[in-house]
């Protein structure tokens, strides 16, 4: 491996894990922006290199697999495959969400399990990072059969975690009815009621501000990326996809700072609404996707505004982006048509939404550009912070958690302008997020010895 030249060591580490795991395209994505960022950094500190600390970094510590079988209403049998990659427990239990979705595998828990350990050691809170799921799909499955599979899911998966080896939470499809359905069936087997999984209901270990955290935290990053270039969200149009748990918070908190929400998606399709989604609006989308599971289409037929089938929504004129669906949503082409609309702040939401094409043309158009592990910490920033109520068995109030986000999302943003800030004055998010998280990890890693 060249350890002189950045761009050189990139090429070489890559060669090395794509050999080493083949077949897994998210994860190698994931490996390479990180790579990319550190190589000079790594260069400069070659103690890090010695130690071969990147080399044990995406390697996970733990990967488990397992049957998931259970039984839908009419009596017929379904085996699913239940996962959970326990990547690096250097700062902390390992903490990270669990995906429910038909489209999941082993290289897409690797590639989210590999971003969450830096994401969680931006937080600053002690927690190490895992990534974890199933192929299952709860869209069009009765309460009863969503029950079942979390029981059946969590029967095996309750062996491998615990409130000080790895503590799970929701992502994707795993959302307060899925974590309820896992929380009961771990305390039956366990026989113990601990802070086991977070995201939990108030009134049984909840937190207040875990729901909103993700959504609220992704918004509150924008707004310190603005102020940077004495800005605010106020007046932006703003365009939002996914219309799930990120995106639904991340609708609110952008009425709060006085922007205009106008999209919203699913994967079936875009809504586009010029006049806005107010908080009536916004009322309904909650109901429309958390209690009756419904399409994001019905939002169109109701308002009388324009749905475009399976189209994202990035072709529209906006000022500000919000990707809060899934990874790779946003194309090299889709990112050029935001810049040529005059699109200048992205925060990304969802996890790894812009593909490598569309996070380089982001970057070199020097726009006001986060990536997911730092934008989105706010979700996992406030599960650290249920444990943390978890354990000293009291309850923080709303005011008390959202200044507490509030203060992380800041200091988040600070330490990517403190790694990232380039001699021309421009910041580049990727790099200040990469370098931060990595060198807390680096460094536990170090003084633990070999492991
Ligand atoms: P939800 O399941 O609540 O919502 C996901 C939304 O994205 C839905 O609207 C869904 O549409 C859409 N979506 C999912 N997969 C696809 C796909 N392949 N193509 C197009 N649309 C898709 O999940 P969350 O809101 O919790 O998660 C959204 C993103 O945010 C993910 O990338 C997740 O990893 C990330 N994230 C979530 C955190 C959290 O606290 N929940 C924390 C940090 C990051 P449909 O219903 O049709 O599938």
């Amino acid at each position: 491996m060249n350890l002189r030249d950045p761009k050189q060591f990139t090429e070489d580490f890559m060669a090395y894990v794509k050999a080493k795991n083949p077949g897994e395209p998210e994860f190698h994505q994931a490996v390479l922006e990180v790579v990319e960022t550190l190589s000079e950094f790594l260069i400069k500190n070659p103690r890090f290199l010695q130690s071969k600390i990147l080399e044990r970094m995406v390697e996970p510590e733990r990967v488990i697999q397992f049957r998931v079988p259970w039984m839908d209403d009419g009596g017929n049998i379904h085996i699913n495959r239940g996962y959970r990659v326990e990547m690096n427990s250097a700062i902390g239990p390992y903490k990270g969400g669990l995906r429910f979705h038909p489209t999941v595998n082993l290289n897409i828990f690797k590639f989210l399990g590999f971003e969450q350990v830096l994401k969680n050691s931006l937080t600053s809170l002690p927690m190490g990072g895992g990534k974890g799921g199933s192929d299952f799909d709860p869209k069009g499955k009765s309460d009863n059969e969503v029950m079942r599979f979390c029981q059946s899911f969590m029967t095996e998966l309750s062996r491998h975690i615990g409130p000080d080896t790895d503590i799970p939470a929701g992502d994707i499809g795993v959302g307060g009815r899925e974590i309820g359905y896992m929380f009961g069936q771990y305390k039956r087997l366990r026989n113990e009621f601990s802070g086991v999984l977070t995201g939990k209901g108030i009134g049984w270990g909840g937190s207040l501000i875990r729901p909103e955290a993700t959504g609220y935290g992704t918004v509150y990053f924008a707004e310190e990326m603005l102020n940077t270039r004495g800005d605010s969200m106020k007046g932006k149009t703003v365009t939002i996809s996914g219309s799930g748990n990120v995106a639904q918070f991340a609708v609110e908190k952008v009425l709060d700072l006085g922007g205009k929400p106008v999209s919203l998606s699913d994967s079936s399709g875009f809504i586009y609404d010029p006049d806005g989604i107010d908080r009536e609006k916004l009322e309904y989308i909650k109901l429309l996707k958390n209690v009756y599971r419904g399409r994001i289409r019905e939002y169109a037929e109701k308002y009388d505004v324009s749905y475009f089938e399976k189209k994202r929504p990035w072709g529209i004129k906006c000022d500000v982006a919000l990707p809060c669906a899934t990874q790779n949503e946003i194309s090299g082409e889709e990112a050029e048509t935001l810049l040529n609309n005059g699109c200048f702040v992205v925060a990304e939401g969802a996890n790894m939404p812009s593909t490598y094409e569309a996070e380089h043309k982001f970057l070199n158009a020097r726009i006001l550009y986060a990536p997911g592990k730092a934008a989105n910490a706010g979700g996992v920033a406030v599960s650290g912070l249920e444990m943390s109520q978890n354990s000293i068995r009291l309850s923080w109030t709303r005011e008390e958690v959202d200044e507490k986000l509030k203060s992380i999302m800041t200091n988040i943003h600070s330490m990517c302008v403190k790694h990232g800030k380039e001699s021309s004055g421009f910041v580049n998010y990727v790099k200040g997020a990469n370098i931060a998280g990595f060198v807390k990890v680096a460094n536990a890693m170090m003084a633990q010895g070999l492991v």
